[in-house]
């Protein structure tokens, strides 16, 4: 889960890119909750805790296609090891790449504040469930659906200055 993008945060928090070859929203939905289980038995407090629960599979070891450390907590995906949960100290570190991107995401950096506006109304007028959002932001569909957005719209309003 990168966390360089506002649209990361979205929809209960965006877990497109924990994981891949995800088999379908309901497999991820159990992953997940296994994960929180697991999670909640170990109750990691120290940073080496955190790295014990962390490490005690490869990060390739996924659970149906998605990581081992995603867990939810008060309605929220989240990776328990983010920055923000430790003072600053990231301990995903070693363990996936933490400056990805989707390429939603950094197509999202190079627009202007109100297109970016723009493209979180769209969103957020979707009401997805946050893990088909997850999966529509990583695969790039609520970004290809809003590029056809735009594009009608320009067509519209260059017949009707016609
Ligand atoms: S899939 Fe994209 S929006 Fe979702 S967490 Fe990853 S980088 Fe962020
Ligand atoms: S360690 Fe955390 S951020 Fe990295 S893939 Fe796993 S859940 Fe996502």
């Amino acid at each position: 889960m990168a966390t360089s993008s506002p649209l990361c945060q979205l929809n209960g928090g965006c877990m497109g890119c924990c994981g891949h070859d995800f088999p379908s929203v309901q497999s991820i939905r159990d992953a997940i909750r296994e994960n929180t289980v697991e999670f909640r038995s170990a109750r990691p407090q120290s940073e080496v805790d955190f790295h014990t629960f962390r490490d005690r599979r490869s990060p390739m070891d996924l659970r149906k296609g998605v990581c081992r450390n995603l867990i939810t907590e008060n309605g929220c995906t989240l990776c328990p090891l983010h920055p923000a949960r430790h003072q600053g100290k990231d301990l995903r570190i070693n363990h996936c790449d933490i400056d990805y991107l989707c390429k939603t995401a950094k197509t999202f950096a190079k627009w202007s504040p109100e297109k970016q506006e723009e493209f979180i109304k769209f969103i957020q007028n979707q009401n997805l469930d946050n893990i088909t959002y997850s999966l529509k932001m990583d695969r790039g569909i609520i970004l290809k659906e809003f590029c056809d957005k735009e594009e009608k719209e320009e067509q519209n309003n260059l017949c009707s200055v016609k």
